[in-house]
């Protein structure tokens, strides 16, 4: 290995401390592969030094077959520049956060934040820290125990019942996630003889899901009505039951699936649907029901899954939200919900909270609308490209170029604003963008300081006159 690879894998494998990349006061990763030899010689000083000193004898001897195969990948993943570093926050999830810096990560800054999926502006809503608390004083920290066995709390059964009523589903059965909402639901209620019938753009998780079940399976081009009608036509007399599988909101583009032409055809075919709300639960449609309200198709959505980890709360949890007999049927057979531990009890006190504030008020939703229209007006009047549905708090700013949407993302850093870039793979090539989530927690004056910023780079970087 040539001293510059070395160094990389390095750098990329985090076998460099984080003690020892203050010490080389966070040389950026170019500049490390540049100067590959004078690193590596000032990292031995270091090392030397440094009472973390590193063990290159028995961190040589656990490099086998799998350590190598896992450093070239990651070597490869750098070189394509789609390394995903993790941005550390010393502060609570909230609009104003401490962030650390994208050139000098020993450095935080207070920023705006506009990437979390803290729509409603919950996360660190003191009333739902005191509901956490309360939990935790009466009914404990943890369960340590499934669902089935001795997992489950009075205030679980409580919570499951708020979500059904705020749907209107007949029950609800919560998971440690929607992750495992979505792992666990097709092989539960899917057999050989059904097919599963999902937009081509739906979400990982949804795909993992389906992956894991024995029905056909077949994708529609992404919100294609004509292709999805195709496949409707071809599996009629193929597939016992069709299950019509989409994400409510794509978080990537903002765009909501067109869910008054899914469920008529599946009326007509006589076919099922699914939709994973994570992305418009508590804050999208009039009243925050999500995309069923917002097209108009309340109560004609056969299955809704969703999170407690972005509008309600935050912390952590998912759920499946329908028929009786489906739900009573996850709780016999759904793997996630059988062999996963159940959800702290301090989640479910919180999470109560949060379906008593929705209940009790519409002013989340409606100060989001307002954000979500003046940012989008805005934006839109300066020059910039927006995509998406103009109600929905995920605003795609689109830039097209790689390279040049990682720059303005760190600009606006620059200018007190956090935003993340999305490039290829992410997004198909060409179609790089930077995502903006608005919240009602977002005061007037935050949109308006985020859109100053955004002009700011925008001239600055000659993408709006
Ligand atoms: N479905 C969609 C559309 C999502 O965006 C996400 C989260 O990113 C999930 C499911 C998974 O949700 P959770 O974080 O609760 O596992």
């Amino acid at each position: 290995v040539d001293t510059t690879k070395k160094v990389r894998i390095f750098w990329t494998t985090n076998l460099i401390t984080q003690e020892e990349r203050s010490s080389m006061q966070a040389v950026r990763l170019h500049k490390v592969l540049e100067d590959g030899p004078k690193i590596l010689h000032l990292l031995k000083g270091i090392r030397q030094k440094s009472s973390l000193a590193f063990e290159s004898q028995s961190q040589c001897k656990r490099i086998n077959g799998l350590v190598t195969r896992a450093m070239e990948e990651l070597h490869s993943i750098e070189d394509a520049g789609t390394f995903k570093h993790e941005r550390i926050l010393e502060s609570p999830q909230s609009t104003l956060v401490n962030v650390s810096l994208p050139n000098d990560e020993t450095k935080t800054r207070t920023v705006l934040n506009f990437c979390a999926n803290n729509y409603l502006g919950l996360s660190s809503d003191p009333r739902l820290i005191k509901a956490a608390h309360d939990a935790l004083d009466h009914r404990g920290y943890g369960l340590s125990s499934v669902r089935f066995i001795c997992g489950t709390q009075d205030i679980h059964k409580e919570l499951e019942r708020k979500i059904a009523s705020f749907h209107s589903t007949d029950d609800a059965i919560l998971y440690p996630s929607c992750f495992d909402a979505n792992a666990g639901i097709f092989e539960a209620l899917l057999g050989p003889e059904d097919a599963v019938i999902s937009d081509s753009l739906n979400h990982a998780s949804l795909i993992d899901g389906i992956r894991l079940c024995k029905a056909q399976r077949h994708r529609y081009k992404h919100s294609d009505m004509l292709d999805l009608e195709n496949i409707l036509r071809e599996t009629h007399e193929i597939a016992r039951n069709r299950l019509i599988v989409t994400d409510g909101v794509f978080s990537m583009d903002g765009d909501v699936a067109k869910l008054k032409e899914i469920c008529d055809l599946a009326d007509i075919y006589d076919a099922q649907t699914l939709v994973d709300d994570c992305h418009a639960t508590g804050f999208f449609g009039k009243t925050g029901r999500g995309t069923p309200e917002h097209c108009g198709v309340e109560g004609r959505v056969d299955l809704i899954n969703s999170t407690l980890g972005k509008a309600l709360g935050g912390a952590t949890g998912g759920y499946t939200s329908g028929p009786q007999a489906l739900i009573d049927l996850l709780r016999q057979k759904s793997r996630p919900y059988l062999f996963s531990n159940t959800l702290a009890p301090s989640v479910v006190g919180a999470s109560l909270e949060t379906f008593r504030i929705l209940n009790e008020s519409n002013e989340h939703v409606e100060k989001l609308a307002k954000n979500v229209t003046m940012f989008r007006s805005q934006m839109q009047n300066a020059g910039f490209k927006l995509a998406g549905d103009a109600n929905n708090a995920i605003v795609p700013v689109m830039l097209g170029d790689a390279r040049l949407t990682s720059e303005i993302a760190d600009d606006m850093i620059e200018e007190g604003i956090y935003v993340i870039g999305f490039s290829y793979p992410v997004v198909p090539k060409g179609k790089a963008r930077i995502r903006v989530q608005l919240s009602a927690a977002h005061s007037i004056d935050e949109v308006q300081k985020a859109v100053d910023a955004f002009i700011e780079v925008g001239k600055k970087r000659g993408i709006i006159p």
